[in-house]
C-alpha cells in the first residue's frame, strides 16, 4: 500500500534531522510531515508595506520598520532594560525590551539590519516601541515560492536556540509542502466546495505558508477556518441529533389549567421574549423528545417566571417538576417568589434543603412518592437517594455552571419509568454567541435578550480611595431616602485568610461609620454557619438592615427589590462578568440605583479597561464579548468547567463568528439531507469525524 508522505516522521524532512525533530514535538507537538503542514504563520510579512521611521504616527496601531541597528545599551536598575536605537534612511528610533534581553542583545548586533513589527508609542515626546517583534530582513528569492508575503511562525526560545528560526521554518514548510502536498486528500465534498465558493485544501494549504499575494491568502485562510468551525458544528449537531432521535422524551402535550391559572393572575405582562422562550419550551415538552435547553438571561430579567410555567406544563400533564438552585438562600428566595405565584393554582410547593430537619422532611418524602406534591424547590439536597419522585416530569436548574455533569446525571436516574426528565438549565452568565454554539453547540439555547420594563438604568461610578468620605456620605442620603446597600468584598482563594481580614475590617469600618441606631449592618460570609447566614441575610431581605457587607455569596440571584447601592470593593480584583453579576443586584425596584466600583491605587491597564467599560455599558452580551476579547474564550467565568470541546487551530471564536455562523448553518443544512453522514458525496465527511479529536470528547457531558 501507498504509505502517504503525511505520516513520515518529520526528522526525514531535509533540513530536520532527530535533534531538530525532537525540538519540533516538544515545542510544536509535531510529529510528522502532515503536522507540519498544519502549522500555520499567525502573521505576515509584507513586503510592500515596510514603513520609514519618519512616517510613523505614534498612534499607529502597528508598524513594520526595516531598520539598522545603530547601538544597543542595556539601562534602568541592574541591566532590567534594554535600550536599541535603529536608524533607516528616513530617521531614527528607539527600541525598548525588559523580558529576553540576553537573546535579544546578542542577536541585534550593530550594524545588521532586522524587520521590527510592532506597536508605537510616545515616551517622553519621542517615539519608541516596546518588544517589537524582529524578524530577519526577508531575502529576495530566498524560497522558491516567489510573493510579497512572507509567512512569521510562532516561535519559543528553544526553537530558536536549536536554530529553528523563522527563516528555517520557512524553509521546512517549503520542503513539506514540495514532499507531501500532493498526499493531501480534501476533506469537502466537491459539492461543498462549489457552494459555498471555497478553495481546495492544496491550493488552501500552499497558499496559507506561502501567498501568492492578498487575495489568495484571503482565501486559504477562509477556506481553512470555515473547515474547522464546520467539522466542529457537524460533529457537535450529528451528535444533538442522533440523540435527540434515540431519546425519547416524555409526551406533555397540553397546558393544563394550573399553568392557565398562574398566567391569569400574573401582576403583569410577560416580555416579549419570555413568551417567546416559553413558545420554544412548549414546542419542545410537546415533540416526544427529551428537552435539553440552555436558557441565557441576564440578571433580572425573568428567568424564574420562565421556570415557573415550565414546571406548571408538566403539573399540567400529570408530572412533577423540580426546581433546583446552586445555594440554600436562593432556594429559599425561590421558594418564598414561587410560592406567591402558585398560590392561585393550588398547586402543591415544598423546599427541601441541607436545612430542612428529618421530622420535615418525612412529609415531603411522602408527599413526592405518592405524587401529591408536584413542585419541590431545593438545593443538592434534592439528588440525595432518598428523595425519589412518583413521576418527574421536569428538571430545573438555576445557575448551570455550579452543577457538576455528575450531579446533573443522578437527576436522571430519578426519572418516572425509565424516560428522563426535561432539563431546563438556566444561567445569568452571559455568554457570547459563538461560545455558546461551540460551548453547546448540541444543546438548544433560548436567549431571554429583553428587560421587564420600567427598569431604571443602573448609574456606576468608579472612584478611588480619596472619594470614600464622600461615599459614606451618599450612603447616608440613599439610607435616608429608605434605601439600602450592599457591600461586596472580594474573596480570592489564595489568600483566603488576608480576604477575610478585609472583609472583618471592612465591616467594622462600616459599623464605625454607620452606628446604631438608627444604622444596622448585617455580614455574610462563607465561614459562617449557615444559620448566622441565613439570620443576617433575613435582617437585610426584610428590611431591617440598611447595610449588607458581604463576600461574593450574594452574587446570584439574590433579590432584594429596595436595595439601590452596589459599592464593589477592590473591585479592580473581578472578572468583568462577576461585577456585571454583582452589579445585577441592585437595579431591582423602581428606584434609580447605583453601582460603586472602589479600587485600589494601583489598578493595571487592562483592570482600568474592564472598569471602563463597566462604566459604559449594562448590557451582558456586550461585556460578554468584551471580556473574551480581553482574555481569550479559555478564561471566561462560566466555561473553565466544561472547557472548550477542541482547540481551535486557525478560527477565533473572538474575530470569525460569521464564519462560524454560516459553518454552523451549513452543517446543519447538510445533516438535514443526510443525518448520520451516510451518503457516497459525504464519505469524506464522516471519515473526517472518525478521527480522534472529534471522538474523543464526550460533548454529551457538558449538557
Ligand atoms: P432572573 O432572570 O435574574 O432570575 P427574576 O426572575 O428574578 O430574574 O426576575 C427579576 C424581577 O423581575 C422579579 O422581581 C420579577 O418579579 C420581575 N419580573 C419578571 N418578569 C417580569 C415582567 N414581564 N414584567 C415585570 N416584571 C417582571
Ligand atoms: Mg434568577
Amino acid at each position: 500500500m501507498y504509505k502517504s508522505e503525511l505520516d513520515t516522521d518529520v526528522q526525514f524532512l531535509p533540513g530536520v534531522g532527530p535533534k531538530r525533530a525532537a525540538l519540533l514535538k516538544r515545542e510544536l507537538k509535531v510529529s510528522t510531515i502532515g503536522d507540519l503542514l498544519r502549522v500555520y504563520p499567525f502573521r505576515y510579512i509584507d513586503r510592500s508595506s515596510i514603513q520609514k521611521i519618519a512616517d510613523v504616527q505614534p498612534d499607529a496601531a502597528y508598524v513594520q520598520i526595516l531598520g539598522q541597528v545603530v547601538s544597543a545599551e542595556l539601562t534602568g536598575k541592574s541591566g532590567k532594560r534594554l535600550s536599541v536605537l535603529i536608524r533607516d534612511p528616513s530617521g531614527e528610533m528607539e527600541l525598548v525590551f525588559f523580558r529576553g534581553i540576553k537573546y535579544t542583545y546578542e542577536r541585534l548586533r550593530p550594524g545588521s539590519a532586522f524587520l521590527f513589527f510592532g506597536k508605537p508609542s510616545l515616551y517622553k515626546g519621542k517615539l519608541n516601541m516596546v518588544h517589537p517583534e524582529i524578524d530577519n530582513p526577508p531575502v529576495e528569492g530566498a524560497a522558491n515560492f516567489s510573493g510579497t508575503l512572507t509567512g512569521v511562525y510562532n516561535s519559543t526560545d528553544r526553537l530558536k536556540n536549536g536554530g529553528v528560526t523563522g527563516k528555517v521554518m520557512n524553509k521546512l514548510m517549503a520542503a513539506a509542502l514540495d514532499l507531501a502536498l500532493k498526499d493531501v486528500k480534501e476533506t469537502l465534498p466537491e459539492y461543498v466546495l462549489k457552494e459555498k465558493g471555497l478553495v481546495p485544501i492544496r491550493y488552501a494549504l500552499r497558499n496559507i505558508h506561502f501567498p501568492a499575494d492578498g487575495n489568495a491568502l484571503a482565501k486559504a485562510q477562509y477556506r481553512l477556518k470555515w473547515e474547522e468551525f464546520f467539522l466542529l458544528q457537524l460533529a457537535l449537531l450529528k451528535q444533538k441529533y442522533v440523540r435527540s432521535r434515540a431519546d425519547v422524551g416524555i409526551l406533555m402535550p397540553k397546558v393544563g389549567a394550573a399553568f392557565n391559572a398562574c398566567y391569569r393572575a400574573l401582576p403583569y405582562d410577560l416580555t416579549g421574549a419570555q413568551k417567546r422562550v416559553i413558545k420554544e419550551i412548549r414546542s419542545d415538552l410537546m415533540s416526544g423528545h427529551q428537552m435539553n435547553r440552555l436558557l441565557q438571561g441576564d440578571v433580572g430579567s425573568g428567568k424564574t417566571m420562565v421556570a415557573v410555567l415550565s414546571a406548571l406544563i408538566a403539573v399540567g400533564n400529570g408530572y412533577q417538576a423540580c426546581i433546583m438552585a446552586p445555594t440554600e438562600v436562593l432556594a429559599q428566595q425561590h421558594y418564598a417568589n414561587i410560592s406567591r405565584y402558585l398560590a392561585p393554582t393550588g398547586v402543591r410547593c415544598e423546599l427541601l434543603t441541607g436545612a430542612v430537619t428529618a421530622a420535615a422532611r418525612r412529609p415531603i418524602h411522602q408527599g413526592l412518592r405518592d405524587g401529591t406534591l408536584a413542585i419541590l424547590i431545593g438545593t443538592h439536597a434534592l439528588i440525595e437517594d432518598e428523595v425519589q419522585f412518583k413521576n418527574l416530569g421536569l428538571a430545573v436548574i438555576d445557575e448551570q455552571h455550579r452543577f457538576g455533569v455528575e450531579q446533573r446525571s443522578r437527576l436522571w436516574a430519578k426519572s418516572a419509568g425509565g424516560i428522563p426528565p426535561h432539563v431546563l438549565v438556566m444561567t445569568a452568565t452571559p455568554i457570547p454567541r459563538t461560545l455558546a454554539m461551540t460551548l453547546y453547540g448540541d444543546l438548544d439555547v433560548s436567549v431571554i435578550d429583553e428587560m421587564p420594563p420600567g427598569r431604571k438604568p443602573i448609574q456606576t461610578l468608579c472612584i478611588g480611595e480619596g472619594k470614600r468620605l464622600a461615599l459614606y456620605r451618599f450612603m447616608k442620603e440613599q439610607i435616608a431616602l429608605g434605601r439600602q446597600i450592599f457591600i461586596v468584598y472580594p474573596l480570592i482563594f489564595e489568600s483566603e485568610k488576608m480576604d477575610y481580614q478585609n472583609l472583618e475590617t471592612g465591616y467594622e469600618e462600616i459599623v464605625a461609620r454607620f452606628p446604631y441606631p438608627p444604622y444596622k449592618v448585617a455580614i455574610v460570609h462563607g465561614q459562617q454557619t449557615s444559620d448566622v447566614k441565613n439570620f443576617n441575610m433575613e435582617a437585610f431581605a426584610s428590611g431591617r438592615a440598611q447595610i449588607l457587607v458581604s463576600t461574593t455569596v450574594i452574587e446570584v440571584g439574590v433579590d432584594v427589590p429596595n436595595a439601590s447601592v452596589m459599592v464593589i470593593e477592590s473591585a479592580e480584583r473581578f472578572g468583568l462578568s462577576q461585577l456585571h453579576q454583582l452589579r445585577g443586584r441592585v437595579g431591582r425596584g423602581s428606584e434609580r440605583s447605583f453601582c460603586v466600583l472602589m479600587h485600589g491605587n494601583r489598578v493595571s491597564k487592562e483592570s482600568r479597561k474592564r472598569l471602563d467599560l463597566l462604566c459604559a455599558t449594562e448590557n451582558g452580551f456586550e461585556l460578554a464579548e468584551e471580556d473574551m476579547k480581553m482574555r481569550g474564550p479559555g478564561d471566561l467565568e462560566g466555561t473553565q468547567q466544561s472547557g472548550l470541546p477542541i482547540d481551535l487551530n486557525i478560527a477565533s471564536l473572538v474575530r470569525d463568528g460569521n464564519i462560524l455562523s454560516d459553518a454552523r448553518s451549513y452543517a446543519e443544512h447538510v445533516l438535514a439531507r443526510d443525518p448520520v453522514l451516510e451518503l457516497p458525496v459525504n464519505r469524506s465527511l464522516a471519515d473526517e469525524l472518525r478521527k480522534d479529536k472529534y471522538t474523543s470528547k464526550d460533548y454529551s457531558q457538558i449538557s
